[in-house]
């Protein structure tokens, strides 16, 4: 199955000149999604990543991370926006096109030396997943790789995350 003809572009979302690339159109096929499930699931075991905890970033991350996690047998843990999670946190700021944002985590969801799996929707410029990166560095953790559904590969977003294996089901 080709996943790409299952996303949707709408031009000028969030702001003029920007394309983006609206993955619940894949989501709402039930082939798409078991085929984008079983794809992020042979390609991450095809890589030989086998996580203790698969690490999604909020929002769209959160749609793809617990369905790895559930099909490698390792644990979830969220990476929210400021002032969501309960408990004592770790966070990082990170540089926006205009501005910055922040990301969190729990300081005792990844126990030092574990596994770990990094995964979202999309990489445009690679910030946001430079930032769950460093959350697993304040906690101890080994960073194993990243996994993305969409990869915009123009903008280079590799070049700033750490040199572990990167996949990725589509690229633009
Ligand atoms: P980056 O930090 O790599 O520049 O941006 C990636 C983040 O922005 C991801 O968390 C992703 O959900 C979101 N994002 C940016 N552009 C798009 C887009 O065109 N489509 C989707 N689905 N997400 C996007």
């Amino acid at each position: 199955m080709d996943l790409k003809t299952l996303i949707r572009d709408i031009p000028d979302f969030p702001k003029p000149g920007i394309v983006f690339r609206d993955i619940t159109t894949l989501l709402r096929q039930p082939e798409g999604l078991r085929a984008t499930a079983d794809l992020l699931r042979e390609q991450c075991q095809g890589a030989g990543f086998a996580p203790d905890y698969i690490i999604g970033m909020e929002s769209r991350g959160f749609m793809f991370a617990p369905l790895l996690a559930y099909q490698l047998g390792a644990g979830f843990i969220p990476v929210r926006k400021p002032g969501k999670l309960p408990g004592a946190i770790h966070s990082v700021e990170y540089d926006l096109e205009y501005g910055t944002d922040c990301l969190e985590i729990h300081q005792d969801a990844i126990e030092a030396g574990k596994k770990v799996l990094i995964v979202d929707d999309l990489m445009a410029t690679g910030g946001t997943a430079k930032a769950a990166a460093e959350l697993v560095g304040f906690c101890g953790a080994e960073l194993i790789g990243f996994a993305f559904v969409i990869e915009l590969v123009a903008l280079k977003g590799r070049d700033c995350l750490p040199d572990v294996p990167i996949i990725s089901l589509i690229s633009y």
